[in-house]
């Protein structure tokens, strides 16, 4: 399986996250990317390519551009107040306070952020571009023929909706890539997110649209952030009724029940019948990471890999999170070898 990455992920580099109170260093941080593109080298994965600019447009066709210009410009606004340290939001329209978008540059982090968790730096919109250009190198290579591609994207993107961020995620990597399968000619396209967190921007994407299913396996919202989305109750609004599936699962989660609500999940994409997939491929389910509360182990990621290869459609791994960093490279590439194992 090849896989495409960029250097550039480097230029995210938050120093601090607002986290259970505190502000600690970021969970999100360059490492992970570095080590998982070291795994993939010396497991022989595949060719390693380099990303292809593709523009704003395939952007735009999922996002706001209200969004796209404030991530492109926040910084600069940012530093012209004579501040050096990462930007952060510290006030959120909740309903009764209103929604405009005011001059501030305070104003429109608490506009478009979601939460104070995803520092924006003087590097974020290079990183986020090229981020969002390797999900969609790594689509057109599904889209002409590969049976399987991964898209090492850093930041990740799931978070990330039409018109806000947050979560770590800037833009939605895996919605920007389902649309453009879509737009090269695909009728349907299915979007796996087996990241630990509900997908929250994904879902809110497509929410209203049969053209892309969503289904996400993902910590129950009751008790793990995103909080506000991931409950089994939301299906899609109009045509979208009945193309979202959220499959929350509580805190201690192992393999055993996992593997039980992933075979519902598959189950409803075969019915749907898509022309390709999409995995948000998320490792914070893993025992051991540090923000996430699941029990899988190293061999699980193998299994789900073999289990993803099962379906027999074009693939689209994209990464998303995962922060036990040390193990986050054999647990990326367990998942993506044991895809390919099946051939
Ligand atoms: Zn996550």
């Amino acid at each position: 399986m090849r896989t495409v990455f960029s250097e550039d992920h480097r230029c995210q580099d938050g120093r601090s996250e607002l986290i259970e109170g505190q502000f600690v260093p970021c969970n999100e941080m360059p490492r992970r990317a570095e080590i998982v593109i070291d795994r993939v080298r010396a497991t022989k994965l595949g060719e390693i390519l380099p990303a292809q600019d593709f523009g704003l447009d395939p952007i735009l066709r999922v996002h706001d551009k209200g969004l796209v210009t404030f991530l492109q410009n926040a910084w600069e606004e940012w530093a012209a107040t004579g501040r050096t340290f990462d930007a952060l939001p510290h006030v959120w329209p909740v309903p009764g306070l209103g929604r405009r978008l005011s001059d501030s540059i305070d104003g429109k982090l608490g506009y478009y952020a979601i939460d104070a968790g995803t520092p924006i730096m003087s590097g974020t919109w290079r990183a986020v571009q090229a981020s969002a250009n390797v999900a969609l190198t790594a689509q057109k290579l599904v889209a002409t023929g590969e049976r399987a591609t991964f898209a090492l994207c850093r930041p990740p993107g799931h978070h990330a909706g039409s018109d806000f961020y947050g979560g770590y995620c800037f833009l939605n990597n895996a919605g920007i890539a389902a649309q453009a399968f879509l737009d090269q000619g695909a009728k349907r396209v299915a979007i796996l997110d087996v990241d630990y967190h509900h997908g929250n921007g994904t879902q809110q994407m497509f929410y209203g649209r049969a053209d892309v299913l969503t289904v996400s396996l993902h910590a129950d919202p009751k008790q793990e952030f995103p909080y506000f989305l991931g409950y089994a109750d939301e299906i899609g609004a109009g045509a979208g009724e009945g193309y979202h599936v959220n499959l929350p699962l509580p805190w201690g989660t192992d393999w055993a029940s996992y593997s039980e609500a992933l075979e519902v999940g598959l189950k409803r994409i075969r019915q749907y019948g898509p022309d390709a997939l999409v995995i948000s491929l998320g490792l914070d389910t893993f025992e051991h990471d540090p923000i996430s509360r699941f029990k899988l182990k190293h061999e699980d990621y193998s299994r789900l890999g073999d289990r993803i290869a099962w379906m027999e459609l074009p693939t689209l791994f994209i990464m998303e999170g995962g922060y036990a960093v040390d193990a986050l490279g054999v647990n990326t590439v367990n998942v993506l070898a044991g895809f390919e194992q099946r051939g």
